[in-house]
């Protein structure tokens, strides 16, 4: 069994088939764990998903969350008490994961960039960059939103959707409180800008959901970063795209399932994708365990229970994501600023709630109000 890839999904596959014993080869690129541009922001509730603890990678809980529309009018949810949301250092998650696999008997191979992917005789080959080869009867494709083998063996959307983002890391505290994170919704053209803390520094990031062309973050942060008691130009900036969710599509072939970015399972509305990308692993490794056991002749309910799961809540993110960036204003008016809107950003923010139990309300309310 072959996992292409030792991010959150790649690991967190790779750790539930080596628990359920069979044999996992996970191949790395990259040498060493480098720093990802990931807010970090992740549902507690995830935790019920490994039988290990990952409290270790846990920086911070949050338990209020602001938003604001031009660095004002306020809204704050508070989160504490029963919808915990973690903030996770992204590199300690991924390598706490794939340790776990390793515990349970998974090989690491680190660096092994795989180049190619055949199918020969039944069986799947990788060759790496250094012209290594491997191979296995199934293999999982965890290799992120730049994988190109989702697409050349048919899984997931034919017209990939990508949200343009900037990420600065920045290594003081600033003026965010401890327990807050903020989200910032009027700056931005068509999407939004976020304020995560991490341990000893503060997580920023600007993201753009629709359309072409990306935000100028660069404008953007020169007005956030003073108001989070930044300089200007503080930090060191990351450029990345991210693909997210476009429709309902297949996730798997013969021998073979794509999670995480590589799916194109983020969220298209808040640009969620660990939640995503560790459920599709753990989902991927019980499909493949019972199909590599001879109990199933395909792995069809991997992309089945995926889009109930997850595809059918981010259809209505979609929908959401659609109406809002196009009149972000009055989103945040009818949106967020409503009684009860707070209670219903905690919920899905922290998994308890899906876009499906808001959207209908949500889209007519916004769409009554431009007619
Ligand atoms: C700026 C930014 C902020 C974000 N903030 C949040 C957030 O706060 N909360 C949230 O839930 N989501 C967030 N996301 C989304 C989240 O980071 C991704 O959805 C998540 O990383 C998906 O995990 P993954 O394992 O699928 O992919 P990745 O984490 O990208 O892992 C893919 C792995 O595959 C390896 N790889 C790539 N190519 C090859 C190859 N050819 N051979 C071998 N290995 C290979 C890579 O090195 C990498 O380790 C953010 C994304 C961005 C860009």
């Amino acid at each position: 069994m072959l996992v292409i890839g030792a991010g959150a999904a790649g690991s967190a596959a790779a750790f539930h088939l080596a628990a359920a014993g069979q044999r996992v080869t996970l191949l790395e690129k990259n040498e060493h764990q480098n720093i990802k541009p990931c807010g970090g922001g992740m549902a507690a509730a995830v935790q019920e998903w490994f039988p290990f603890d990952l409290k270790p990678v846990v920086d911070e809980v949050i338990e209020r969350v602001e938003f604001s529309w031009r660095l004002s009018d306020q809204v704050v949810a508070d989160l504490s008490g029963s919808a915990p949301f973690w903030i996770v250092r992204r590199e300690k998650l991924d390598a706490h994961l794939a340790s776990k696999a390793v515990d349970e008997g998974a090989e690491l191979i680190r660096p092994f960039a795989v180049k190619s992917l055949l199918k020969q005789e039944g069986l799947w080959q990788a060759t790496a960059d250094d012209g290594r080869q491997i191979e296995a009867r199934a293999v999982v494709i965890a290799n992120g939103s730049h994988s190109q083998l989702s697409e050349v063996f048919g899984l997931g959307p034919k017209a990939v959707h990508h949200a343009s983002t900037m990420s600065v890391r920045l290594d003081s505290r600033g003026n965010l409180e401890k327990g807050s994170a903020r989200f910032e919704f009027g700056l931005v053209h068509h999407g939004f800008a976020w304020a995560f803390p991490i341990a000893g520094g503060v997580n920023v990031g600007v993201g753009t959901f629709i359309g072409r062309h990306a935000a100028d973050s660069d404008a953007v942060l020169k007005q956030l970063l003073p108001s989070l008691g930044f300089d200007p130009q503080a930090g060191i900036r990351q450029e990345a795209s991210l693909r997210v969710w476009n429709g309902h599509h297949l996730l798997h072939g013969d021998g073979i399932i794509a999670v995480g970015d590589a799916a194109s399972l983020c969220d298209p509305f808040l640009a969620e994708g660990l939640r995503p990308a560790l459920m599709s692993g753990c989902e991927a490794a019980h499909s493949l365990t019972r199909w590599l056991n001879g109990d199933t002749n395909n792995l069809a309910d991997y992309s089945q229970n995926m889009r109930q799961r997850w595809g059918e809540s981010m259809a209505w993110g979609r929908r959401i994501a659609q109406v809002f960036y196009r009149f972000p204003k009055v989103g945040y008016q009818l949106g967020i600023k409503r009684p009860t809107a707070p209670q219903r950003i905690a919920q899905i923010l922290s998994g308890r709630m899906g876009y499906g139990d808001i959207a209908q309300r949500v889209i007519k309310r916004l769409l009554l109000q431009r007619s």
